[in-house]
């Protein structure tokens, strides 16, 4: 097959084709959510993105396996090695053993994503599952000479590396997210930069998990359990490797530093890392508080999917910034996006030539380093196009497998029915507002919003046109 998909590389730094180990065949590692709260809407925006990455190959012809660590110990509440536990800290929060808050956010961070329809990695492995093999890469790392004992802990040399910096443009200051000038720098370091493999000596009395080690009873530090937990599935040459780009540095840097120092050789050929998703204060954050959950969002009245579409019209590579006005415009054309086509009565024979055409087209959108925006309005052309309904129908189905909105599937029963007639009669009572406001009768147009008001229908203008709802009456 041909290799047509082009993506960013954070390790070279420019748009480049992707061209697997294997012909055909894609080994994809995603970093996997620290389980000690609900994910936000931020790393779900990281995952919705990565989903669309692994559904885009799986939709070129590759066959796929991808992993996912689940982070149940060892990741401090700073990146580095300061600060305390998050996992400790998040089980003393509930009063709660560590595992038992690992166990409900886990269940919880995968509820969301089939809420969001981010499929299921084929792997997904926690932290703790995977102590012994940890070990052994740890000891080899002594071995070879990558890393040192001091304080009783474990900790791997960077200055043995000839490119620590391989991944962040070797520019020290413009990445010191981890290192903050205000945390105690830690005297068993020989530089500044060397990071934790295992703790032994720990600075928390109360750490939950321990394990046996050849250097004492202890846990592990955070990087380790990617390299370990890629390798144990994928091998030792990666394809593709995710995550949001507060990973950079210093996760993703750390993990290179290890794998290749245990391997002896190249480990993975492209780093592919999300965007923020911000909110007015900036990134948005765990560690916050007060942090927008799927729940939130569908408390709020909106469809998680609204929420991938939201993801959808932008490009990974962009902040992006959350805004409940954008949402309502976003709601507004997915609700009518959906009711179009399940409005296409699907009668007729797909026309091959017309579908051919279409489905490279937005292949191509996808190719061109995953820009979904473009891949969507494709979707608005297919709808526009001179064709009939069976092949715009199957067209949609298709763009699905990797879109993943729903978009053929029954519209929710509210729309049916009685709710489905007063949705016909609003939509046409939003028309005839529309026709009036063009033809400067503001008269007409006003009586038509209250004669709504009266039927309990509150209607707003947004850019990408009118949203409607229905409010409670006295
Ligand atoms: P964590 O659960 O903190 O380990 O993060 C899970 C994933 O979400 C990682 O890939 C992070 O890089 C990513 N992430 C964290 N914050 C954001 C954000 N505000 N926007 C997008 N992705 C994020
Ligand atoms: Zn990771």
């Amino acid at each position: 097959m041909e290799d047509r998909l082009t993506v960013y590389n954070t390790l070279t730094r420019r748009v480049e084709r992707f061209v697997p180990n294997v012909p055909g065949k894609v080994a994809m590692y995603t970093c996997g959510p620290t389980v000690y709260h609900f994910a936000h809407i931020g790393n779900l925006r990281s995952y919705i993105q990565e989903d669309v990455l692994e559904k885009t190959l799986r939709y070129l012809g590759y066959d796929v396996k991808r992993v996912m660590n689940i982070t149940d110990v060892g990741h401090l509440s700073d990146d580095g090695d300061n600060g305390e536990d998050k996992m400790v800290k998040g089980a003393q929060r509930e009063h709660k053993t560590v595992m038992e808050i690992a166990k409900y956010y886990t269940d919880a961070f995968f509820e969301d994503c089939k809420k969001l329809n981010i499929k299921m990695p084929d792997v997904v492995e926690p932290a703790t599952n995977c102590i012994p093999e940890f070990i052994h890469m740890i000891e080899v790392l002594l071995e070879k000479g990558y890393a040192y004992r001091a304080g009783e802990n474990v900790y791997f040399d960077t200055s043995k590396l000839k490119e620590y910096y391989v991944l962040t443009n070797h520019s020290e200051d413009s990445l010191l997210e981890g290192v903050r000038d205000d945390v105690d720098v830690d005297p068993n370091k020989k530089n500044k930069n060397d990071f934790v493999l295992w703790f032994t000596k720990s600075k928390f009395e109360d750490q939950a998990l321990k394990w046996d080690s050849p250097w004492g009873v202890g846990y592990p530090g955070w990087h380790i359990e990617c390299s370990c937990i890629s390798m144990k599935h994928l091998g030792e040459y990666m394809d593709i490797h995710c995550g949001g780009v507060d990973n950079i540095f210093p996760h993703h840097t750390n993990e290179i530093a290890q794998s290749e120092s245990y391997i002896g050789h190249k480990w993975c050929n492209y780093w592919f890392h999300v965007n923020h998703l911000n909110d007015k204060n900036g990134k948005m954050s765990k560690s916050k508080g007060g942090i927008l959950t799927v729940s939130v969002i569908e408390e709020k009245g909106y469809d998680p999917l609204v929420y991938r579409m939201f993801c959808l019209q932008s490009h990974y590579r962009k902040p992006l910034e959350f805004s409940y006005d954008v949402m309502d415009q976003v709601k507004v054309s997915y609700e009518k996006l959906r009711r179009r086509i399940s409005s296409l009565s699907g009668e007729g024979t797909v026309d091959e030539t017309v579908f051919a055409q279409y489905r490279t087209q937005f292949e191509d959108a996808l190719c061109n380093d995953i820009n979904t925006a473009s891949a969507v309005t494709v979707l608005y052309d297919v709808l526009k196009a001179d064709t009939n309904d069976a092949t715009k129908k199957a067209l949609a189905k298709s763009f699905d497998e990797v879109l993943g909105l729903d978009l053929t599937e029954p519209l929710p029963q509210k729309e049916d029915s009685t709710d489905g007639e007063l949705a016909a009669w609003v939509e046409e009572m939003i028309a005839k507002r529309a026709e009036a406001k063009k033809a400067k009768d503001f008269a007409t147009a006003d009586a038509i919003r209250a004669e709504l008001l009266s039927r309990g229908v509150q209607i707003k203008d947004t850019r990408e046109g009118v949203v409607w709802e229905l409010i409670e009456q006295n």
